[in-house]
């Protein structure tokens, strides 16, 4: 959410007619896009403040802005703890930060400027990609739950859905600019609809993605296993473009603490939406969320998790220690518990998780897969000579080029000759290599710009009235 969000930022930014400057060059604007979510965000924040400091002390007439999940919590008091900084804004208004930059700079003394709810529909904004070759689309943002150890519901609002028509206009203008691959982007995707009263809403978007042409892999994140419902497995199975691949947050195995964390799913559930997505998709690689060390969290609790694990046979987990989140009900919750038995009880997790997943990998060597070439996947492809990307599935594969003159965007099938715990290795010559638009467009340095699509017609590269200075919610 946030990543798209940048991409946002970086968008409105073109378009006020700023220029990106080369990594390791001095900016004269600096934007931090923050997420509360992470740990130490604060920390991170104010210390990546600190460093900027003498900066703008050589160079008063640099800008600096902040915001993100964490401006739209600490408001102010930014500016309080670092009065060098020129403009704090918050989730609901990043379509301000042209105007607001313009304003600081004219006055010459900060602006603050958070607003309670959404004004417009984000994905209204222009938003310059990061990729040739995939894109992210929202379909909703905000959060009806309240997850106790989660900040979201309280920083980015209640669950604001968009018209399917508008989604499916962006889907079609990235299409269009190139892109192959899109993420459809919500906090939780099985309850898209809520707002406009059709329950049977997300598995009808993934089936209408299916008649997108030249549109070949379809994910999403996130689900939650509250609202999941049987159709969107139907139509996960049913529509060719989709990829058998799932990220469906667990959290806990234990009924308890699930209860305590105020996820209204139990075990079961969670189990049983597994088993049918394996039934109708054997070839589906599922991944997750695990929190260890929550609140009260005993031994048995963890136990609970750890059969989860067992029995769910993920291919990966993203795994967290649980840490206090300023503002949640978790932070204040009884229980907390010392650092070196929730370090203890995630090493064994890890072990355990990584043995699954090492198994489920080693299953893949001999088979041939799909792969979108991509930047940044691998650190070490220039010492290994090989290229990286994600097989439909999402696994990581690295993968040799060969003879090929492969570019990031282009696909090629490959045998799978290595399986690590992380990632697959295809050392062979590929079996084929499909030079496409996203790979011409990398080639030729070109990103998709979406100009914004709120009324169902795609406005794709028109930039939108700049934003006006007046009329916004000062606190
Ligand atoms: S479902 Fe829970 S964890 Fe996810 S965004 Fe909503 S409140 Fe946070």
């Amino acid at each position: 959410m946030n990543v798209h969000d940048s991409e946002r930022l970086s968008g409105l930014l073109e378009d006020a007619g700023y220029v990106a400057v080369p990594e390791g060059t001095t900016a004269d604007v600096v934007v931090f896009n923050t997420c509360a979510v992470r740990e130490n965000a604060d920390n991170k924040l104010y210390g990546n403040l600190g460093h900027l400091a003498p900066a703008k002390t050589d160079n008063p007439d640099m800008q600096i802005a902040v915001g993100g999940c964490l401006a739209q919590k600490d408001r102010g008091e930014i500016v309080r703890r670092a009065p060098w900084v020129d403009v704090v804004f918050g989730t609901h208004n990043i379509g301000s930060l042209p105007a607001l930059l313009e304003r600081a700079r004219h006055n010459r003394r900060a602006e603050v400027e958070i607003l309670e709810s959404l004004e417009v529909f984000p994905s209204t904004l222009p938003a310059r990609r990061d990729s040739a070759h995939s894109g992210w689309v929202s379909i909703s943002v905000g959060c009806n739950n309240t997850c106790t150890f989660c900040i979201v519901p309280s920083l980015r609002g209640r669950e604001r859905d968009r018209r399917p028509g508008d989604v499916l206009a962006e889907v079609r203008a990235l299409v269009a600019e190139g892109v192959l691959e899109v993420t459809l982007l919500g906090q939780n995707v099985n309850s898209y609809g809520v707002e406009f009263g059709d329950r049977l809403a997300f598995g009808k978007l993934l089936r209408a993605c299916g008649d997108v042409d030249g549109l070949e892999r379809v994910r999403f994140t996130s689900p939650h296993p509250k609202d999941f419902t049987d159709d969107v497995i139907a139509a996960m199975a049913e529509t060719p473009n989709v990829c058998h691949q799932l990220h469906m947050p667990l959290q806990s195995g234990s009924d308890r603490l699930l209860r305590e964390m105020r996820r209204s799913y139990r075990s079961a559930r969670y189990l049983s939406i597994i088993e049918k997505v394996r039934a109708a998709m054997p070839d589906a690689a599922i991944t997750t969320d695990i929190i260890v060390g929550f609140p009260g969290e005993t031994e048995e609790d963890f136990q609970a998790t750890l059969d989860v694990v067992r029995e769910s046979r993920f291919s990966g987990a993203f795994t967290f220690q649980y840490s206090k989140r300023p503002g949640t009900p978790a932070a204040t919750m009884p229980g907390q518990l010392p650092k070196q038995v929730v370090q203890e009880r995630y090493d064994r997790l890890v072990t355990l998780q990584n043995d699954i997943a090492w198994q489920l990998n080693k299953e893949q060597v001999g088979r041939t897969v799909e792969v979108v070439a991509a930047t940044g996947e691998g650190r070490k492809d220039a010492d290994t000579h090989r290229m990286s990307g994600r097989a439909r599935d999402n696994r990581l594969v690295h993968f040799a080029p060969g003879a090929a003159d492969v570019r990031p965007g282009d696909v090629v099938e490959t045998v799978i000759t290595y399986a690590a715990p992380h990632h697959l290795v295809a050392d062979g010559e590929p079996l084929s290599h499909r030079r496409t638009r996203a790979g011409d467009n990398h080639e030729a340095g070109l990103r998709p710009k979406t100009g914004g699509v709120g009324l169902g017609l795609p406005s794709f590269g028109a930039p939108p009235p700049t934003p006006a200075a007046e009329g916004c919610a000062v606190t």
